[in-house]
């Protein structure tokens, strides 16, 4: 955690999209600061932290870029997607309808960004088992027929959070290498 005075030998911007209060936020603070918020407001104007971490050897600087709560205007802009080369698609899996929206995201996200994005599809919330609203075999199929890679995280216990983000960035370190 934190960026030292280390040579970045790359950077990449990965872009967090997805409906409102699906834990977008809270996946980018456990990810750069190792932190988690129960209350989080909703984020107020454009963001984006940075985390530096070492794959094979080379450190690589990953700049996240969270919505400003444009979500749900659905105005996120063309500059947030911008460079891209990764994306992470959240849809909380106690919400079938932000499940139900991940196609219109993916048409987005499609539309906008690079077509070689790296994109993960992730079901955050998985510390609420008993609330689960979508399968994990459905969305698993849904991410095969579209080529996205899947996890289940959590943000609040810290699950595969890590896991989802080296999942992108190594993948993404993997194509221009
Ligand atoms: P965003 O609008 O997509 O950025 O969503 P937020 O990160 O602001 O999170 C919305 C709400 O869900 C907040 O109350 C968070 O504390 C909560 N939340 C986020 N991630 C998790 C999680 O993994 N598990 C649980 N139980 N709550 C979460
Ligand atoms: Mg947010």
């Amino acid at each position: 955690y934190g960026d030292s005075n280390q040579k970045i030998d790359y950077v990449f911007k990965v872009v967090l999209i997805g409906d409102s209060a699906v834990g977008k936020s809270q996946i980018l603070a456990r990810f750069a600061r190792n932190e988690f918020s129960l209350d989080s407001k909703a984020t107020i104007g454009v963001e984006f932290q940075t985390r530096t971490l070492v794959i094979e050897h080379k450190s690589v600087k990953a700049q996240i870029w969270d919505t400003a709560g444009q979500e749900r205007y659905r105005a996120v802009t063309s500059a947030y997607y911008r460079g891209a080369v990764g994306a992470m698609l959240v849809y909380d899996i106690t919400k079938r309808q932000s499940f139900d929206h991940i196609p219109r995201w993916l048409e987005e996200l499609r539309s906008h960004a690079d077509k070689n994005i790296v994109i993960i599809l992730i079901g955050n919330k998985s510390d609420l088992e008993n609330q689960r609203a979508i399968l994990t075999e459905d969305a698993k199929e849904f991410a095969q027929k579209e080529g996205l890679f899947f996890l289940e995280t959590s943000a609040l216990e810290s699950t595969n959070v890590e896991s989802a983000f080296l999942t992108v960035l190594t993948e993404i370190f993997n194509i221009v290498n």
